[in-house]
């Protein structure tokens, strides 16, 4: 009998011994990246827990191997897959082109209603930087992942949807705009519910981890009632939800107001003496700033989609690109999950077993966190760290950095086994 991840009413995973957990090899360096992989997974948890647990892979088709071989870029078996599994893993997927599925991942995020984009940025020694001080970054990025401007919520200049939507907007509201008729529309949307879970989750990690602070990055002081109201919403999330284990920049406000900025500076203080966490919130402009001027300011960051989007590239360049920056997509309510590499199919690369595996592997080390199986997780990272801290690297690492050995793809999985 196939055992299944659940979820208790709690939120609590239910994880068996030998859980069934599905993947989606992917397209392009997909499946050179996943081989090298899922070895490395295999033998982190055989190792851990001397044999007595065990992931039974199942394979579930999507991209271009499904459309080959079934005729679909993302059949049905397989969303159902990772509803019934609970928790998954993927490779990349080619994006289709022409009409039908804008993307496979907004198309599996959206079914399981992935309301979070989790991105953790840390820096491994000898992974090569282009700043000064990788060392400082140590971020954990929650990108809200199915509202805000991102959603695709657009219609093309001159389309009739695109005309209606602007005569209502000059006819009933009167909003007075350049050149109507050869302009595209797009809208965002951002919702109280949605902002809430979003920050919420964010907060729930910081407590969960002993994080010092999240801070709120939105444009609210131009998009007022979306990424003003983020903003907002998050403040009351942390100001009802987790009233004595928080302080808010909203609650500094409010003091300076009353009692002058001193008396808000000794409460934010008392505050952090007190081992609260500090919610704070920053303009995403100036945020990419101080994100290079002082990145050792920030530890969770909580964000609308578009940003987020922006910020975790960013953030993954500074700690050595995308072939080494994980990341996964949750649904906190109803325990579904899906972890993936961060990166494209590099097509051009397929099959040629050279790419890094790191941002694949890592991707697993987040999964086995999340399922509980936190040795394992550990194990993984720290043999990855010590196998790049060797200087033992592929080619992507390779070419950027002095006396380097170049490894092949599966060579570099195998270095990683013999440091577990
Ligand atoms: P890409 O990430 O595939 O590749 C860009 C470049 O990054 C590559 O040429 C390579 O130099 C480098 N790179 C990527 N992965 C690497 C790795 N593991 N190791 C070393 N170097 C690596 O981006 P792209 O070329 O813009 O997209 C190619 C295809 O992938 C498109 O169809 C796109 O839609 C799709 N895509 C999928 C995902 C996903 O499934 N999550 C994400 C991004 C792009």
């Amino acid at each position: 009998m196939e055992a299944k991840i659940s979820i208790q009413k709690t939120g609590q995973l239910n994880v068996p011994a030998t859980p069934t957990i599905p993947f989606i090899i992917g397209d392009g360096i997909g499946p050179d990246i996943w081989r090298a992989a899922v070895r490395v997974f295999d033998q982190a948890v055989a190792k851990s827990y001397r044999g007595e647990r065990k992931i039974v892979w199942k394979e579930v088709l999507a991209g271009e191997k499904a459309f080959n071989e079934v005729g679909s870029w993302l059949p049905d078996e397989t969303l159902a897959a990772f509803r019934d599994y609970l928790v998954g893993i993927k490779g990349p997927l080619t994006t289709p082109t022409g009409g039908g599925i804008r993307s496979l991942n907004v198309a599996l995020r959206k079914s399981l209603d992935l309301y979070v984009c989790l991105r953790p940025t840390h820096w491994y020694e000898g992974v090569p930087s282009p700043v000064k001080h990788p060392e400082q970054v140590d971020m954990v990025i929650f990108r809200e992942n199915t509202e805000d401007i991102y959603a695709g919520i657009e219609f093309a200049a001159g389309s009739v949807e695109a005309d209606k939507i602007q005569s209502f907007l000059q006819e009933e509201l009167h909003v007075d705009y350049g050149f109507s008729g050869s302009t595209g529309v797009g809208i965002k949307l951002v919702s109280e519910e949605g902002s809430k879970r979003l920050v919420r989750a964010a907060i729930s990690y910081a407590l969960d981890h002993q994080k010092p602070s999240v801070t709120i990055v939105h444009k609210g002081n131009i998009m007022k009632f979306t990424e003003g109201a983020f903003k907002q919403w998050g403040f009351e999330v942390a100001e009802t939800e987790f009233a004595d284990r928080t302080y808010t920049w909203g609650q500094w406000e409010r003091t300076k107001e009353l009692h002058g900025q001193e008396a808000a500076n000794e409460e934010q203080k008392q505050a952090e003496r007190d081992g609260k966490v500090i919610i704070k919130d920053m303009i995403a402009d100036n945020f990419l700033q101080q994100i290079l001027l002082a990145p050792s300011d920030f530890s969770v960051v909580a964000t609308l989609n578009l940003n987020g989007d922006y910020i975790s590239d960013a953030l993954a360049a500074m700690v050595g690109g995308i072939g080494i920056a994980p990341g996964a997509n949750i649904n906190y309510a109803t325990g579904h999950a899906i972890f993936e590499a961060t990166h494209g199919t590099a097509p051009r690369f397929a099959d040629t077993d050279s790419m890094n595996p790191s941002s694949v592997i890592l991707s697993g080390a987040m999964m086995l966190d999340y399922i509980g199986w936190n040795e394992a997780a550990s194990a993984i990272r720290q043999a990855l760290a010590e196998t790049i801290k060797k200087r033992t690297v592929t080619i992507d690492f390779y070419n950027l950095m002095k006396d380097a050995t170049l490894l092949k793809t599966s060579a570099f999985a195998d270095a990683i086994i013999a440091k577990l």
